[in-house]
């Protein structure tokens, strides 16, 4: 079935230049920062698709709430705005704003791990997630269902849990000793790929089973529920804020990187439904990490955009229009045999960089090649994520294999037309068409931990 693309539900009332630059300014750039995107200036990148995090655009009313921010330390009037936004939209008892997603996750995962509690079971962790598990001593493991890794072929809900898988390692594990089950949605990871509600239903009578608290991840929740009306059965004529507020139904605890879904710069949020007990350790120990629990870490006028954002966001015309904009590139690749992640998630297209380049080895980073490339083309920034970004095993200090060699287009909010997208994709074309010349990358600088943000990098001769 072919579909049309919706035109935005907004019209345009301020514009940032972005520079053009020619092909030789761009070689130089990118050996500049050692073949790593990362290092290059954003003023020497035509279309940034780095990520969506943080990157929108925000409404004129988002701007004039700026203007009524309280910047009181204790008990802003910003606060308890937005804390009645997050309550709306939720329907939990407890708030408590964070600077953004990881300061939610440096809060409140320490709280659920003990001696005996020391696993996290989830669809798939997000990068921070995992690290802030494992900082606080506990373990991650990831359990979604095999379609994921299969790019070619389509599955509506590529985020889901494997049911099975599930409830065999919390009988493998003991329940006695999993701290959590996180719901991450959509799943970042994996392209933007949604989670069907039966799944989480299906996933609510695990943890019923077996007593255990769900943490639902949910920086892209509003984008989820608008596939769910799409493509699950029964949710048509429901709106997306039911659809989400039936989500939250399911969970425990809500953690949010509002930097995403709450359509602003900056911005996290922590939810509890019930936990009262959670909520005050919560609330003593952010005092150190984030801030006192009215801004924890964020400005009075931060808060008033994040109140607009979360509604704004819960628009249909506005995410009908966010996913149309994702859903017309990867249409535009995949016409022209372009390998991507099918269907396409909610907030970026990944290619399949092991299918473009399968003459580099995983540890030459294909998908950085491809990446590089692209820059070079047309000055887009894409993202790598692949074995450069895995890293070593920190055991063996062998480069690790990743499943998937992606590299990531992500889509900014609001930011960019059709049209930049069209450039996008004669860029990607045009890479693919030349793959057979790409070569692998070697390490000229390689740091111990987190190395993709700041290695530099030589193209293998
Ligand atoms: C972005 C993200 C985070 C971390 O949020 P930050 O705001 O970047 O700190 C956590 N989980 C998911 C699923 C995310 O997409």
């Amino acid at each position: 079935m072919k579909q049309d693309y919706v035109a935005p539900p907004y019209r345009i009332k301020m514009v940032e230049p972005i520079k053009i630059t020619t092909r030789g300014q761009r070689v130089k750039f990118l050996k500049e920062a050692g073949y790593n995107p990362f290092s290059l200036r954003s003023e020497d990148v035509y279309i940034d698709l780095l990520t969506d995090s943080g990157t929108g655009a925000m409404s004129h009313h988002q701007w004039a709430a700026l203007m009524q921010g309280d910047e009181a330390y204790a008990g802003s009037r910003s606060f308890y705005k937005l804390e009645k936004t997050v309550k709306e939209i939720t329907g939990y008892n407890y708030f408590i704003p964070a600077h953004q997603g990881r300061g939610a996750e440096q809060v409140v995962l320490p709280q659920l791990v003990t001696q005996e509690k020391r696993y996290f079971i989830s669809n798939m962790h997000f990068d921070t997630t995992r690290a802030h598990v494992e900082l606080a001593g506990a373990r991650a493991i990831d359990c979604v269902v095999e379609a994921c890794f299969d790019t070619a072929t389509y599955h509506p809900f590529k985020g889901n849990f494997n049911l099975d898988k599930l409830t065999q390692l919390i009988e493998e594990k003991g329940a006695k000793h999993i701290a959590g089950i996180i719901m991450t949605i959509t799943n970042n990871s994996a392209g933007g790929q949604p989670v069907s509600y039966k799944n989480m239903q299906a996933v609510r009578k695990i943890a019923d089973k077996y007593n255990l608290k769900i943490i639902i991840d949910g920086a892209r929740y509003a984008e989820n529920a608008y596939f769910i009306k799409q493509r699950e059965k029964g949710f048509t004529n429901m709106s997306i804020r039911e659809i989400a507020k039936k989500t939250f139904d399911l969970g425990d605890i809500f953690l949010m990187s509002a930097k995403k879904d709450g359509l602003s710069n900056i911005g996290g949020l922590i939810v509890i439904k019930a936990d009262e007990t959670l909520y005050n350790q919560c609330r003593t120990y952010i005092v150190p990490m984030e801030g006192f629990p009215t801004y924890g870490g964020l400005t009075g006028r931060d808060m008033e955009a994040l109140a607009v954002g979360l509604n704004e966001a819960l628009d249909e015309n506005y995410m009908q229009h966010r996913l149309d904009q994702v859903r017309f590139l990867g249409d535009k690749l995949q016409a022209a045999g372009v390998p991507i992640q099918h269907p396409v998630g909610g907030h970026a297209v990944f290619v399949d960089c092991k299918k473009i380049a399968p003459h580099i080895p995983f540890n030459e980073f294909p998908a950085q090649a491809v990446t590089n490339a692209v820059y070079i083309e047309a000055g887009i920034r894409p993202v790598e994520i692949g074995s450069f970004l895995l890293g070593r095993d920190p055991d063996t200090n062998e480069n690790l294999e990743s499943p998937l060699e992606l590299m990531r287009l992500t889509i900014p909010r609001r930011t960019y037309t059709y049209k930049h997208l069209d450039v996008v994709a004669k860029a990607v074309i045009a890479v693919y068409k030349n793959r057979n010349n790409l070569t692998g990358l070697t390490f000229e600088y390689e740091p111990p931990v987190l190395r993709h943000f700041t290695a530099r990098l030589k193209p293998k001769k």
